[in-house]
This record gives C-alpha cells, structure tokens and sequence, in this order.
C-alpha cells in the first residue's frame, strides 16, 4: 500500500470502504495534531505530523472507523504536546479520549520491557491495558511506522533496543490477535535490523531461487489446477507464495539447514468456497501425489488459538520436490490475514450468523461477535468492544522491572507473598507508583509496586480477609497457627505453673517429661498447648504428677526433693498469674511491656506480639510509633478492677545527693508506703549526685504517685520522676 502524504489523501482512502465518513472531522482532527506538534520533527528530519498521519493510513488497511482514524492522529498529542485529555474530551468527545488515553498508557511502557524473558507477561500486560481492541490496534501500527522509519535513529543500541522489543513484544501480540501481515512486516523489519547480514544473504538466494523457479512453479500450480478441475472445484485458487525472510531464517534456525531448493522457499494455497471443498480439495492432493509423512496438520477441526483454521500438508509434488499447501476457504483466509480485524468487515458483507459461526472457536472474538449480535449498530459493537483476554489477571512491575501476574483484586500483601514468603511475612507498607497504600489496596495494571519490610513485622491474621492468592493465604495461615500454638503454650504454662504450685509443686519441663506416656504426648510442649486450648485438663495434668510423685517417694526417694522444692514468689507480671485486664481474647497470654511498666490506673492498650500473645503498654509510649502501621495488632483493654489486688512492677528514676545515708531515705520512704523494691540500678554518679533506677512493686498509679510525692518531699531527693524507655 502506498504511504499516505497527505490528508486528502487519507480522507480518500477511507472514502474507498466508508463512502458515509465524516470527513471534515477527519480534518479536524488532523488540524488539531498538526497544530499541536508544531514544529516537531521526525528523527527522519519529517515535520512530526507525517508520523501520525501514515499510522492512520496504515488502519485503514483494516477498514478501521472514524474513531479509530482520528485515535491514530491524535494518538501522540497528550504524550509528546502539551495537550490534554481534557481538550481531547472537549474537542472530539468522550470515545476518543477514552482511545487516546488507551494509546498514551501503551506508550509509556514502551522501552519497560528490558528483561526479554519477561515478554511473555509484557504481552499479557499490554493485552489487559488495552481494554479497547482499537487501541491495540492503533499501537502495532504505530509501532509498524516506527520500524518502517527505524533506520532514521542514530544510536545503533537504541535501535537494537526497539527492534527486539518489536519482535519479541509486539510482532507476538499481533500473532495473537491473528494479524498475520502485521506480525510478518514486523518481524521482518525488526529481522532486518538485528540480523542485517543474515537476511541480504536469504534476500539474495531468494532472488536466485525465483528467477530459476518460475517455470516449475508455473508447472505446479497448472498440474494442481488440472486435478482439481478433476475433482470438481473448478473454482479454487491456486497460487504460490514466497515465505518471508525471517520466516526462512527461523526454519535454518529450527532445523539447522540451508535452503537450497524451491520447495524451502514456495508455499502452495489452495482456497475454495466452503468447508467440505476444503477436504475434497486435499483428498484430491493425497490421491495423486506421495504425502510427506508427519506433515498433515488440521486446523480447520482444531484451529489455532489466535482463531487461524486451514488444513497443512506436503507432498512429493509434480517435480518429484517437496511441495507444501495450505488448504481454506475464502473466510478463514481473511481471518489469517487480518484475525481480529478481519470481523469488523462482516457489518458490510457475510450475515452475522455466518460471523458467528466463523468465529466459534476462538472465544474472546466469539465474545465480540455476541456483543455484535446483540448491538443495534456496527458503531455501537465497536463501543462495546472490549479485550476480555487476560482480564482476570493484573500485571504489576518490581522496583527492578519484573513483572508479576497475579489475580485480579491482588493487593500488597498478595504481590509481597510472591515475591518471596519472606517479604510477605515482614511486609509492613507499600508503595504504588512512589505512594504510600494501605497494605489492603488493589494492585492495577502496570503498577510499580515496592514492599516495605520490618524485621521485627509478623503477618496478621486480618490479611486473610483481603489477600486473593492461594500462597498469601496458606503463608499467613501457617503463620497464625504458629503464632497460636505458642500462645496456647504461655497459657498452658500459667494454668500447670498455679495449679501444681497449690500442690507444693514448681512447674519445670523436666517435671512434666515424665509424665509424657501417661497423657499420651510426645513433646512437653504438646502437653502445655493443649492445657491451654483445653484439650487436656489440669486435673488430668496434676494427677499424673501426683501419682509420679507418689511412685517416685515409695520407689526413688531421690527424685521426691527435686518436686518438692520450696517455691520462692515470683514476681507476678511475667503472665504466669490471672491478669487483671478487661478486653482479652480468651486463651492469649499477656505481658506487660518493659519499656512502661504499665499500672492499674494507666490507660494501656494491648498489642498483640509474634509468640508471645498480648503485650500491655502505656497508652502513650513511644514504643507504640513502631505498631502505628498495623492497627490490627491493637487491641482494646482496659484493667478489670473487681480483680484481686497484687502488686505491679513500675519503674522510677530518682537523682538523689552524693551524700551518707540519702540512699537510705529513698527506700525507708518506699518501705513506709508498702513499696516493695524489686531492683535498683545506680546509672549515673557524679561528685554531687546519684542518678538511680528504681522498680517498686506497687498497687496503682495512686499508690506509686503517693510514693513520687513522698520522695519529693525529701531534701535528699532532687528529683523523681516516673520512667519509661
Ligand atoms: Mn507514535
């Protein structure tokens, strides 16, 4: 096809299969683009506006529509102008900012594709993001004068750059909608700028190969004519076709050969009115000539997922050479020159119903014809026109440009889990596109997503309720039972450690071992969990102990001093007691934070800790900043007052005179308000003063600020003050 030089001449072309086209819309759209390059050049040194111009003449190839035309005019205004979506909206309505939006985000992933090995998932990518058929479209043609312009671009690494990406990336995905000229001028093109040598010299023997060939391809093509005459199809088309360069290079490629003889180069077609000529046709071939074995490839039956159907054979033809044929019909020949596109024809020629059959096989184009069924107008089916390949699936890019496919609806958390379990289990944050998201926001297409991680992060058990991936989903469960079982040990302990202390016994793993055969576990651990999820009493636990104590005195007296060792008191924060706390999830042991030493009267919140259940802080300790990310680890409590009274370990910081006996005053002034000290630290000494670290075990926060305020009132003491690292 000629390249189009001026907008005259587009309108023309168009006219040629849309006699009804808007033309000074066309025109418009056209003044708009110009106008909006201005000065611009081509690498070519062409005034820019030749580019968008041959791209729309380039889809008129496919009898695309108006919108389509004007997309492809303006299709590089918003990304290299300073126009806008809006003016776009403004100037040609709602369609066509849609389409150019479409376009425009294709472009920007344009030189993304660096890992190759990727191209796979870059195609689906590209698939997915453009919604609109007509936008794909519009982005292989473009991508087409591009490569027919290529060689305007200095650098020979970027040209390199483009070229595989052509063939890697957008050749294949025109190979997937079916449009086979495309894909093959693109190939071609991308052929000749990897593999310049290569392909002069297949250029060459080609030459050579069709000047000494002519005649016996003549001769083929009459003698198949001859038996199909015979066969009664006097209709059929017989013609020779030249494979393309790049496809001659990747069948030496494949098979390690030379191409020396017509039959490598030539392909016979053969194509008839209907599908039960198609089998007579090749029945025809088989009955005269020797087939090739393991060459006979129906398509027709089962086609191609790209909708191609034909039937493929080869034979030891009249020249005793190898002769290869493609044997269809009229239809499945426009379906394999122009796939997809090649339906938007059916408004103006075949009955839909015959659409329809055609395009059976392959399902999203059979989705597209169900929407042209049921539209009033080929307009309208165009609207309607969506991609619905891929759409169950997000396509999102690494940090470094990898390329993750996950379902649709994935979130953070998903993408974290397959990357490594690792990242998703100490994910605390995510960026999208450079911005902070919720963990639980959905990933879109082309996405760049970066995970935040914390060391210290575990998975929460409230991200099962978003993430959408099998993995995330079994990693976080695993997690959780993890994290679960270890919190059933805590509680098991604390319940075995009261009960036996009421019997004279100390809890301790080796006095629980014994005990093993008798309550049917294998591990000490097996038995402290199940106390604590209640599968196992502590009666059951203790008469199995009392009776191996029983056994051990009568029997082994030297064991009865090991159980019966005094119990000294133990201070009562560690979680071994009940605890006075409103609010908790039954079964969770509780701790109270060492860096705020939390009292009854302190407002506290519970903060639930990777194996270790419930830790207890201060509402306001600057611990908490580290769990401000994840509310779901907050939990709600409050001190349960009606609970017997026991002490609380908190901590103080005094600066006390550098002088006799004031170390003294500090604590006969706790020992007087029922203080009792439970540590002290000297922290700093200096020639004037004492800085010390006291914990106390107090009531509440009234029994340690009657304490503070005692202190206070002592010359000794400096200053006292409440502590919380
Ligand atoms: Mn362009």
């Amino acid at each position: 096809m000629p390249a189009i030089d001026s907008i005259d001449g587009l309108i023309e072309q168009i006219k040629a299969y849309d006699p009804g086209v808007d033309g000074e819309l066309i025109r418009r759209a056209y003044a708009f683009a110009a106008k909006a390059h201005g000065a611009q050049k081509r690498a070519s040194g062409e005034p820019y506006i030749t580019h968008p111009l041959e791209v729309a003449g380039l889809l008129t190839e496919y009898r695309l529509d108006s919108a389509s035309i004007i997309t492809a005019l303006l299709h590089d205004t918003v990304e290299d102008t300073g126009v806008t979506l809006e003016q776009v909206e403004k100037e040609f309505g709602q369609e066509i900012r849609v389409l150019v939006d479409g376009v425009t985000k294709l472009s920007r992933l344009e030189g993304k594709s660096e890992d190759l090995r990727q191209a796979e998932n870059f195609r689906k990518l590209l698939l997915a993001m453009s919604e609109d058929l007509r936008v794909l479209l519009v982005k292989l043609c473009d991508r087409l004068h591009n490569m027919q312009t290529l060689k305007y671009i200095k650098s020979p690494e970027k040209r390199a750059r483009i070229a595989r990406e052509t063939a890697e990336i957008y050749a294949a995905l025109a190979e997937r909608i079916g449009m086979r000229n495309l894909k093959e001028e693109l190939q071609d093109l991308a052929f000749a700028e990897l593999y310049s040598e290569a392909r002069d010299s297949i250029v060459k023997r080609l030459e050579f190969l069709r000047e000494q060939g002519q005649n016996e391809v003549n001769h083929t093509i009459a003698t198949i004519r001859e038996k199909l005459n015979e066969a009664g199809l006097p209709n059929a088309i017989i013609y020779g076709r030249e494979k393309k360069p790049f496809s001659i290079w990747k069948k030496m490629e494949r098979k390690n050969i030379s191409f020396e003889q017509l039959s490598d180069i030539i392909a016979f077609r053969i194509i008839v009115d209907t599908v039960a000529e198609c089998y007579q046709a090749l029945g025809a071939v088989h009955a005269n000539w020797h087939t090739v074995p393991g060459q006979f490839k129906d398509y027709i039956s089962t086609p191609k997922s790209n909708g191609y159907q034909s039937l493929h054979t080869a034979v030891i033809g009249p020249g005793q050479q190898r002769v290869e044929m493609q044997i269809r019909t009229h239809e499945m020949h426009k379906v394999a020159e122009y796939g997809v596109a090649a339906h938007w024809t059916y408004k103006q020629g075949a009955t839909k119903a015959q659409a329809l059959k055609d395009g059976k096989q392959l399902k999203w184009v059979r989705e597209l014809l169900e929407i042209l069924e049921q539209s009033e107008n080929p307009e309208e089916f165009l609207e309607n026109t969506k991609l619905e390949m891929y759409h169950d699936q997000v396509f999102c890019f690494t940090p470094k440009g990898d390329i993750i496919a996950l379902p649709r609806g994935a979130t953070p958390v998903d993408f974290a889990y397959a990357i490594h379990s690792a990242i998703g289990d100490t994910c605390v944050g995510a960026k999208i596109n450079g911005r902070i998201v919720p963990l639980k926001a959905q990933l879109k297409n082309g996405d760049q997503v970066e995970i935040i991680t914390s060391k210290t992060q575990t998975p929460s058990p409230s991200w099962e309720r978003f993430v959408v991936t099998g993995k995330a989903r079994s990693e976080i469960r695993k997690f959780v039972r993890t994290q679960q079982k270890s919190e059933y040990v805590n509680l098991g302990k604390a319940i075995l450690a009261k009960t036996l202390k009421a019997e004279g016994l100390e809890l301790s793993d080796k006095l629980i071992e014994p005990l093993l055969p008798k309550l049917n576990k294998k591990l000490v651990e097996d038995v402290y969990a199940e106390v604590g999820e209640g599968l196992i009493t502590r009666q059951a636990v203790l008469d199995a102990a009392l009776e191996s104590r029983k056994a051990a005195s009568t029997g082994m007296g030297g064991m009865l001093s090991n159980l019966t060792k005094p119990l000294r008191r133990k201070a009562k924060s560690d979680g071994a007691a009940p605890m006075p706390i409103k609010g908790l999830i039954p079964g969770m042991a509780i701790h109270f934070a060492k860096c705020c030493h939390p009292i009854p009267g302190d407002r506290i919140v519970g903060i639930v800790t990777t194996g270790k259940g419930i830790t207890i802080h201060v509402m306001d300790c600057e611990t908490l900043e580290n769990y401000a990310d994840s509310p779901e680890r907050w939990i709600s409590v409050a001190w349960d007052t009606g609970k017997e009274e026991f002490p609380h370990i908190s901590r103080i910081r005094a600066h006390i005179s550098h002088e006799p006996a004031a170390l003294a005053t500090v604590t006969q002034v706790i020992a007087k308000e029922l203080g009792n000290i439970s540590n002290l630290k000297i922290t700093h000494r200096s020639t004037d003063f004492f800085e010390i670290l006291l914990d106390i075990e107090v009531r509440d926060t009234k029994h340690l600020n009657n304490i503070i305020a005692n202190l206070r009132s002592r010359e000794v003491v400096q200053s006292v003050e409440r502590w919380q690292s």
